[in-house]
């Protein structure tokens, strides 16, 4: 292979994403870099020792509105249908979460509610914040103080040891409010898992003759510096921590196995007032996979670790604008693409990041392909 005219660092969606393109399209040869032992990011999903196919960084659920991103990734997968139905564990009892018309039923003991019997019941419930400014105002305008108490703030806090007050109406605006009695997670038009699971996919993806990977290789290891460098990690390490460090989020995760085939009745049980974790993810109910044995998956949120979310307060915002304007004069001046939910210090879902990826890879066509 000749010598790598594009370096990228960090074989996570958009680091594979952009090798393929790269290769592919520019007809260069790619060094795709990761510290990582693996290739997906946190998306990767792996065996577990018994056998069972675990998402080793927390839930996958794939979701898009954009078809023709489906077209793309189809190339590279086949897809079995997003199977994502969360319960919220709560008083002693499991309620469909997110909040719908059945949650609300169960909630305020009603055998059945109309949709519009919920929402006279809600414009009872809800708080009159005309423009909330903050996660807990966001929830208290929507559905009120009991279920926000009850579904909502602890989880918060216990995730981001942040008061839901602190944070911004994004973090808890993510999770939708429906008056109808639709119970999967997310809203979006194509809810798919990749057949045989994200690190088959992103395989698959990076498998080409141009592209050379090299795991448990850390950036700053690299002397050599490239024509192009498209970079993928956080954008506060990347400057060497001049203006500080960015506040990320961590996890741990604990997997245990059972054997039975299922132990949960869904893949992932939220747990707002009870115990140290959040979550428990039993992935086999999306994955489809045919094993005697499951594992569960314990998350427990954490400061110190891997960084895994971008904390959405004000002062982060700030400061990461400030590694902005670097980074564009970076772009600019020296050919360093900064793309990913690290490097954009956003809270990206992996369409998103993969939608970026493409447009970058356009950018850098534009300036330098023949
Ligand atoms: P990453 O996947 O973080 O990959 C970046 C890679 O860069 C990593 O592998 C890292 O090791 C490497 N790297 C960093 N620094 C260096 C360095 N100095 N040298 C070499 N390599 C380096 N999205 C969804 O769509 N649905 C979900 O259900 C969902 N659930 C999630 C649950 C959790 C717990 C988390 C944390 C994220 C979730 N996401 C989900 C988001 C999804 O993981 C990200 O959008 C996606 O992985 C971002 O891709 P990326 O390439 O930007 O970054
Ligand atoms: N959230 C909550 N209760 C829940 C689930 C989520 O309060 O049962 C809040 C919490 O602040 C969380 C945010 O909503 O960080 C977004 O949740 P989501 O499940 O989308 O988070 P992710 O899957 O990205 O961890």
């Amino acid at each position: 292979m000749e010598k790598a005219k594009i370096l990228i660092v960090g074989a996570g969606p958009v680091g594979c994403v952009l090798a393929e393109r790269c290769a592919n399209e520019l007809l260069v040869p790619v060094q795709l870099i990761d510290k990582r032992s693996h290739i997906a990011g946190n998306c990767f999903d792996r065996q577990h020792e018994s056998g069972v196919l675990i998402h080793q960084y927390g839930p996958h659920y794939f979701r898009t509105n954009d078809e023709s991103l489906v077209h793309y990734l189809s190339q590279f997968t086949e897809w079995i249908p997003g199977n994502y139905f969360v319960t919220s564990f709560y008083n002693g009892q499991y309620f469909p979460f997110p909040i719908n018309l059945l949650t609300l039923a169960q909630f305020f003991g009603k055998e059945s509610l109309t949709p519009e019997e919920a929402e006279l019941l809600l414009e009872e419930k809800r708080e009159k914040i005309e423009n909330p400014k903050n996660s807990e105002e966001f929830v208290l305008s929507r559905v009120g103080r009991e279920m926000y108490e009850a579904f909502y703030l602890g989880y918060t806090v216990k995730q981001w040891d942040m008061h839901p007050k602190e944070l911004s109406t994004s973090v808890c605006g993510r999770i939708p409010i429906r008056l109808n009695t639709d119970c999967r997670y997310v809203d979006h038009a194509f809810q798919l898992t990749p057949k045989d699971g994200f690190t088959a996919m992103f395989t698959k993806m990076t498998t080409h003759p141009l592209i050379d990977i090299q795991l448990n290789t850390d950036y700053k290891t690299i002397t050599e510096k490239p024509a192009i460098l498209i970079y993928t990690g956080p954008i506060d390490e990347y400057f060497n921590f001049c203006y500080g460090k960015l506040a990320w989020r961590s996890l741990s995760f604990d997997f245990k196995e059972y054997s039975e085939e299922f132990r949960q009745p869904n893949v992932q049980i939220n747990y707002s007032n009870d115990f140290d974790y959040t979550r428990t993810v039993e992935i086999k109910h999306v994955t489809k996979q045919e094993h005697p044995h499951t594992v569960i998956s314990y998350e427990y949120p954490q400061a110190e670790g891997d960084p895994y979310y971008p904390i959405p307060t004000n002062e982060n915002h700030e400061l990461y604008l400030k590694y902005k304007a670097l980074a564009d004069k970076e772009t600019a001046e020296n050919n360093v693409y900064f793309c990913g939910r690290l490097a954009e210090y956003k809270y990206f879902n992996t369409d998103e990041v993969i939608v970026n990826a493409l447009h970058t890879f356009e950018s850098i066509k534009k300036k330098h392909g023949n």
